[in-house]
């Protein structure tokens, strides 16, 4: 239920009424939170076994989605992708109701879920969540999700979102929590394609990975300023002032990464795309670029 006057949800931040769709790994998480913090939850999972665990812990188990819905105003999914978060509301009246939706999907697909989700009379929000299922529950990992849609549905419900995990709102479309998980995904991403081919070229050295590890965690640690300057120069579109590694002198440096790579045995599959950018940066106007630090691949990449 929703208080109108206050659109709250009954009970007190302690003592919500929530029904959680999905009991995967992440979903068996969050609902163990939630229970383990008194909250009253009502759980709905396709494969039935995996609600075994949550009901042993208190919770409710709904024979169907349908039910697990109609249980309360407050609805979170934790599904595998929006199209099984399409299966498995199909049909269901959502009139009056609260979704939260947890699962992973693309900018586009929540803008298209939230304009679903309201035509059908329900308030949305969409999280992307920044955490794995060992990290809910425990503040101190430092794991949090995203949340972007209805700003008065993350204010009514914000008490109890941040129960598993932190809670950062980032703004009314609905698309942006999906875009913040996914780009800092995506430099993780290649972060880890740095690591890999890092370790590959000591591979057949006398150089023990652990031994090479403290200093790569040094070095990454180190290189962490050039989240904050890319992101000045991309705001002032000044890409030379203050610059201490010119990006001719880069181009030349990673030639010499590459031959490493051929002398190591290495395959640059990993590090020859980010290499051809920058070239390409540089080729585009010597003269003009040959002066900037690396941030210009960004507008090669924008299609
Ligand atoms: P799991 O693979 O463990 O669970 C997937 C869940 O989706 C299960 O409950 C499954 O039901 C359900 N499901 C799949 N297809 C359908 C369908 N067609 N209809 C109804 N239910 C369906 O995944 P996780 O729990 O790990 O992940 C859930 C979401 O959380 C994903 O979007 C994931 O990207 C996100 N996430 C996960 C993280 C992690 O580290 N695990 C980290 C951050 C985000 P059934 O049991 O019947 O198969």
């Amino acid at each position: 239920m929703t208080d109108t006057t206050t659109g709250t949800h009954t009970g007190t931040a302690a003592q919500t009424s929530l029904t959680l769709l999905g009991l995967g790994d992440m979903g068996t998480a969050l609902a163990r939170t939630w229970l383990a913090a008194g909250h009253s939850l009502t759980v709905w999972n396709r494969t039935p076994a995996k609600a075994a665990a949550p009901a042993s812990e208190g919770a409710s188990v709904a024979p169907s989605a349908a039910a697990a819905v109609a249980a309360n105003d407050l609805v979170v999914l934790c599904l595998l992708d929006d199209a099984s978060v399409g299966s498995a509301l199909d049909g269901i009246d959502l009139a009056g109701k609260d979704l939260v939706n947890l699962t992973t999907g693309t900018p586009a697909e929540a803008r298209a879920r939230a304009a679903w989700a309201e035509e059908r009379g329900a308030r949305y929000l969409d999280g992307g969540i920044m955490a794995t299922p060992t990290m809910i529950g425990v503040p101190e990992a430092g794991g949090y999700v995203f949340y972007s849609g209805s700003h008065a549905l993350f204010e009514t419900c914000r008490a109890v979102l941040e129960v598993p995990a932190g809670a950062r709102f980032v703004g009314g479309n609905p698309g942006h929590a999906a875009l913040h998980d996914v780009a800092l995904l995506s430099a993780m991403w290649g972060m880890f394609a740095g690591i890999s081919h890092a370790y590959a070229l000591i591979a057949d050295e006398d150089i023990a990975p652990k031994d090479l590890a403290p200093l790569l965690s040094e070095w990454l640690g180190a290189m962490n300023f050039f989240v904050g300057n890319a992101a000045e120069r991309l705001t002032s579109g000044d890409f030379t002032s203050g610059v201490v590694s010119n990006l001719a002198m880069q181009v030349v440096g990673s030639g010499t990464m590459l031959r490493t790579a051929d002398e190591q045995g290495v395959s640059t599959e990993l590090v020859a795309p980010y290499v051809d950018l920058l070239r390409r940066r540089l080729a585009a106007d010597p003269a003009a670029h040959g002066g900037e630090d690396t941030t210009g691949a960004v507008l090669l990449l924008k299609r």
